[in-house]
């Protein structure tokens, strides 16, 4: 019989992890007759309770296994620790607070055994989340699909079961700034999506800020594209011209009416316009050497303190 791997991370998720196992023991026995399931719950981290829950679980049931990082490693190293150790023909990758809904699962299995690589899903709506929220997802899924070669579906969730050829794919991606909903787009294969209305958390909180999101979509487009360095190039070049025509001005105007001292005021305003420039192109160009000092070091993306797993 062929097996499914579900990749959890978890991070400070003691209350949601016995109702998620709950609900995922009905789908493994729909599913039974078609696959074994094994779970591979990543700590990420928990300064709660998290491990405790973790371990008492693996101990109840012999499918159930975690993997406990040495700090907070962030959701993209634990689905990168959760996708190498996984076993499975199948693996899918699902939020441990029940927002990605385990009833899609068979759903989703028979789109791949329809022929799909890849099925992914997204939320038709975002009822329950903060208006200003969704037009900041909204804004930034417009933006990066204009200007990034990689498509990204809006309000599309990790939430994904993918075959074993596509997950050897993503690994393949060595990188250690992982923004995975470009990764998983970026490797290509047969993807299909389907949709499901928004739920809400079963019990704790989002461990997501508005600022740690905004910083996250500024990842995805410094990862997936070079629309902020064609900015600080396209305000070079129109400062530069600016600044000739200005010139040509200042001559021309000392050869007719002769010279003047008037005019600190512009000569003020343009030296901080074009020194502005100069500074917002530095920052530009300082996040990109940022990235390319963190890949060359090559770190590790995460350590592992503990697992129950035999290696
Ligand atoms: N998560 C994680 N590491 C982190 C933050 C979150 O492993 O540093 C996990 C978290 O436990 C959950 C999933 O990522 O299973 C999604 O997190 P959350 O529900 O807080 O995000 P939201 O659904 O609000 O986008
Ligand atoms: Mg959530």
């Amino acid at each position: 019989m062929e097996k499914l791997s579900v990749v959890i991370p978890c991070f400070n998720e003691e209350q949601t992890i016995k109702p998620f196992i709950k609900a995922m023991m009905k789908i493994e026995q729909v599913m039974s007759r078609e696959l074994i399931f094994e779970y591979l719950f990543v700590n990420d981290g928990s300064s709660d309770k998290t491990l405790d829950v973790l371990k008492s679980e693996a101990n109840s049931k012999d499918n159930i296994n975690y993997l406990s990082f040495s700090r907070n490693f962030g959701k993209e190293s634990a689905l990168l620790a959760g996708l190498e150790k996984a076993t499975g023909d199948y693996i899918t990758v699902m939020d441990v607070d029940l927002q990605d809904p385990p009833e899609l699962l068979p759903k989703m299995y028979n789109k791949i055994k329809e022929g799909y690589d890849i099925v992914g899903t997204y939320r038709k709506d975002r009822v329950g989340e903060p208006p200003i929220r969704s037009f900041f997802s909204k804004m930034f899924y417009k933006l990066i699909n204009s200007v990034s070669d990689t498509k990204m579906v809006e309000g599309a969730r990790d939430y994904r079961l993918m075959t074993r050829q596509v997950v050897d794919s993503v690994l393949e991606l060595k990188e250690v700034n992982r923004f995975s909903k470009g990764l998983f787009s970026w490797v290509g294969y047969d993807t299909t999506y389907i949709s499901f209305d928004n739920r809400e958390r079963v019990a704790g909180e989002t461990s997501w800020s508005f600022w740690s999101l905004l910083k996250y979509s500024l990842e995805g487009f410094i990862n997936f594209s070079e629309a902020l360095l064609n900015i600080a190039t396209a305000s070079g070049i129109i400062s530069f011209i600016s600044s000739i025509v200005g010139i040509v001005f200042i001559i021309i105007r000392k050869l007719t009416i002769g010279g003047s001292v008037n005019g600190w005021a512009s000569m003020v305003v343009m030296m901080l316009f074009i020194g502005g420039i100069q500074l917002l192109c530095l920052g530009i160009l300082g996040k990109y050497i940022s990235k390319i000092f963190l890949e060359t070091k090559k770190r590790p993306s995460y350590f592992i303190k503990e697992t129950n797993l035999d290696d």
